[in-house]
């Protein structure tokens, strides 16, 4: 099982992350992304974390 956490202060708002994320977990709050779904259907796979402008991701494995 995987933890991903966004720093919302390094967010930019761009969106990239959200169309990306093949478990379609992420969304936008007030211009942030955010965990919307459900976090524990998380894949690890680190296309969130490869694609972001602002290095906000952090991905753990639990
Ligand atoms: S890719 Fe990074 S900067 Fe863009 S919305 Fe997602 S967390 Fe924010
Ligand atoms: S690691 Fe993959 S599945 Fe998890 S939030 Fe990022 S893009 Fe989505």
């Amino acid at each position: 099982m995987f933890m991903v956490t966004i720093n919302q202060d390094k967010c930019e708002g761009c969106g990239s992350c959200v169309d990306a994320c093949p478990a379609k977990i992420l969304g936008m709050t007030e211009g942030k992304a955010e965990v919307i779904g459900d976090a524990a259907d998380c894949l690890g796979c680190e296309t969130c974390l490869e694609l972001c402008p602002t290095e906000a991701f952090s991905i753990m494995e639990l």
